[in-house]
């Protein structure tokens, strides 16, 4: 790592600059491990927010509010005196100048650097199907979780409407796509949902009678849990009413429908109007152009491999952390995220004190978790495989713990009081541009993209 940097002017800047990209949890930890140092950080994110993804699914099934798992990271920082935190998009980074190239407001900015962090984590993939997005909403933001309340929520309202005993049904039909711990969460929920919660709303439908289906193209939902983990979530699901289909790759999809191939070669085509798209995830494109600078290569996932101490190979000023970090042993969690966020802080802390040598990064397990319905979960720690009401009260203390601010745990206890004892849905609110504004926007900005190529063309 060079010395505290100099400025392009030659004169020596007060303090080291840090820059981090991505306020998820590897950049949050990261941030705030720097908040004693003798350093100028900033940190840009394209939200406003620091966002807890493990309960995603409690937005979109309205049990949580967006604002109890996503708080302001500004506020979640306000006591940092030396963090400055830019609202902006990154579009580039410079390994050569040292900088981050950012759209800030439909303004380029470039921020220089003496230390890198980059966070910038993973985002859906829909293994070469872009097109499927249209029809099924991913669940990797709070736009995402707001999209499928918009959708879950809206398709009851539809059957409700709907003359047509066909069409009925299709609204009643719910797809959740892949078999981790997102869609069986999401699958699990649904079900609730549909036999528990939304009881006595109706009068011209039995929400009680939707299909919820969960398909997984793997051998078994939920494998890295375990086997028995596997086979007592599969239980819970089907007593729920939930169809569990394992060894199901969906092909193709439309607004109305979905075509499924099964292991022995079958194909299906169901009409099913929601769907949920929980089945993958590929790595932030800046860890292409950091591989590209480095003459590297991303792996499957588009991440990007570092040195034992979570370094980028040939630049220890730069750490990649968190998800886009491929690294032996390290899962993309967000408690791979934290530890590797917090290490590379301390190892520029170390720097600035003038110690010598990297320390490589240990990831130490705490497991994995995942609720499977109304106080049912599985957990993994180690070789110990816990289920039940055991492994839920787990889930519980975990969440709580973990959740950013007090007010915000404060209030999603009393939301999942709500939830648990009574069944009910505190958050049921959906607006018609929650369900149609990502497709406008998307629409928008291609239509946007159109004209400007038109006007240079003419
Ligand atoms: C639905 C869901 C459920 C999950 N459940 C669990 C769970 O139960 N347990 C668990 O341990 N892990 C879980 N995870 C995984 C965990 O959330 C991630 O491992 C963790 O968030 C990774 O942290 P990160 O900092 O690498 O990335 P993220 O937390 O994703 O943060 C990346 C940040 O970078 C920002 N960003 C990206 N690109 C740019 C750019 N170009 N410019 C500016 N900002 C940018 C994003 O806005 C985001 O804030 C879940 C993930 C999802 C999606």
């Amino acid at each position: 790592m060079a010395p505290d940097g100099e400025g392009p002017d030659g004169k020596r800047p007060a303090r080291h600059r840090v820059v981090i990209i991505g306020s998820g949890f590897g950049g949050l930890f990261a941030a705030k491990a720097l908040r004693r140092a003798p350093v100028d950080v900033t940190l840009i994110d394209r939200t406003n927010h620091h966002l807890f993804q493990p309960l995603l699914y409690q937005v979109a099934t309205g049990i949580l509010s967006e604002g109890e798992i996503a708080p302001a990271t500004r506020d979640v920082l306000r006591r940092q005196r030396n963090l400055e935190i830019l609202l902006a998009e990154v579009d580039d980074i410079d390994l050569t100048a040292r900088t981050v190239a950012a759209n800030q407001m439909d303004r380029t900015i470039t921020v220089p650097y003496d230390s890198l962090i980059v966070s910038a984590g993973v985002h859906t993939s829909y293994f070469g199907h872009d097109e499927f997005s249209h029809y099924a909403a991913g669940m990797k933001s709070i736009d995402d979780a707001l999209e499928l309340r918009g959708r879950i929520f809206g398709a009851f309202e539809s059957a409700e409407a709907e003359p047509d005993e066909a069409v009925q049904r299709a609204w009643l039909t719910f797809v959740v796509v892949g078999g981790g711990p997102t869609g069986v969460e999401m699958a699990g929920q649904i079900a609730e949902l549909s036999h528990h919660s939304l009881r006595r709303n109706f009068r011209h439908i039995d929400p009680s009678q939707a299909r919820v289906i969960l398909y997984e193209g793997g051998e078994e939902i939920l494998a890295p849990f375990g086997r028995h983990n596997s086979k007592s979530a599969r239980k819970v699901l089907e007593q729920l009413g939930v169809e569990v289909h394992c060894g199901a790759f969906v092909t193709d999809m439309d607004d109305e429908t979905v075509e499924v191939r099964f292991a022995d070669g079958h194909t299906e085509r169901i009409e099913a109007r929601t769907k949920v798209w929980a089945a993958g995830m590929t790595a932030s494109f800046l860890g292409h152009r950091l591989a590209e600078q480095i003459g590297a290569q991303v792996d499957r996932q588009g991440r990007v491999g570092v040195l034992p101490d979570c370094s980028l190979p040939g630049h220890p000023e730069v750490f990649v952390v968190g998800d886009l970090m491929a690294l032996d042993g390290v899962p993309g969690m967000a408690e791979g995220a934290m530890q590797s966020g917090r290490h590379a802080a301390h190892e520029i802390e170390r720097h600035l004190r003038g110690e010598e040598g990297r320390r490589p990064f240990h990831y130490v397990d705490l497991g994995q978790l995942a609720v499977v319905s109304r106080f049912r979960a599985v957990a993994k720690i180690g070789w110990f495989q816990i289920g039940g009401v055991l492994g839920w009260l787990l889930w519980l203390v975990v969440h709580i713990t973990f959740l950013t601010g007090f007010k915000n745990r404060l209030g999603a206890l009393a939301h999942w009081a709500i939830s648990f004892m009574g069944r009910n849905r505190a958050e049921r609110v959906i607006t018609e541009q929650q369900v149609i504004a990502r497709q406008m926007i998307k629409a928008h900005r291609e239509g946007s993209a159109d004209d400007e190529e038109a006007d240079l063309a003419g």
